[in-house]
């Protein structure tokens, strides 16, 4: 079950959207669908807080160019050995030239190589490579590649998914960032709160759509809850921490 909840400070926290599927179903592959069914329903957002799973390069950009949404959320960090290593070249270190359809590498070296690919789960993406010749010169050999005599080469997302996914990457880096996705806890709260107070683990029918109906009733009534409550001005609770946390937090002080 995918909740989406709207998150203004001065309003109720309404459950917008319910998205069930199968448990196999992989948290990224719905987002496409909770933004369809948002717009139908007139209820898009300008921001939307999601967690990691729900992020990828290329829902980044769809997000945006499709919905206007500003998909906010963690995204995957680079994980080839140049970067983790910190002193390799990464894809950060080279420069596209998405018009001349090249890379210059860190050595000012230009890529002979620009190939449309397909990754393994079918999104385009290009293979660029560099040529024999100036890799297996290069003094800077050892800090770019591990190939014994192959030249460098790089797999790239297409523009508008490489660019989101680095605009992504520098913007989880600020302060900012870490104060807007605070909000996302919000969600984790009305799911604790579904699986207490509605036993939303239970599942009392067979099938997808009568599992679907139960979710979207116990949204309707967390929902009716929030109405009330904002109606007779009672304030929202504020999150719980454990008697060992409050302990530690009494010695701190
Ligand atoms: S190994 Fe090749 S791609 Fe890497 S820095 Fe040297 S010349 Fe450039």
């Amino acid at each position: 079950m995918h909740l989406t909840e709207s998150c203004d400070e001065d309003s109720p926290h309404i459950i917008t959207h319910v998205e069930t599927t199968a448990a196999t179903t992989q948290d990224v592959t719905v987002v496409p669908s909770i933004h369809q069914a948002l717009g139908e329903k007139n209820l898009l957002p300008q921001q939307h807080l999601v967690d990691q799973a729900y992020t990828s390069a290329q829902l980044l950009s769809t997000s945006e160019r499709d919905y206007n949404i500003d998909l906010l959320g963690p995204v995957a960090l680079n994980v080839g050995w140049q970067a983790k290593a910190g002193l390799g070249f990464d894809l950060s270190h080279f420069k596209i030239d998405w018009q001349q359809k090249a890379v210059y590498c860190p050595q000012g070296k230009r890529s002979y190589l620009w190939k449309k690919n397909k990754s393994v789960y079918g999104k385009p993406v290009i293979y660029v490579e560099f040529r024999q010749r100036d890799c297996l010169a290069c003094p800077v050999r050892s800090q770019c590649t591990h190939a014994k005599t192959n030249p460098r080469g790089l797999t790239i997302q297409a523009q508008s998914d490489y660019e989101a996914l680095q605009k992504g990457r520098e913007r989880q880096k600020t302060e900012q960032f870490q104060k807007q996705y605070q909000l996302r806890s919000g969600i984790e709260g009305t799911i604790s709160q579904g699986i207490r107070g509605f036993e939303l683990r239970d599942c009392r029918y067979i099938g997808l759509a009568k599992t679907h109906l139960q979710h979207i009733l116990t949204a309707a009534a967390i929902n009716l809850g929030r109405v009330f409550a904002w109606l007779e001005e009672i304030p929202r609770a504020k999150t719980r921490s454990s008697h060992f946390a409050r302990l530690a937090d009494t010695i701190v002080c």
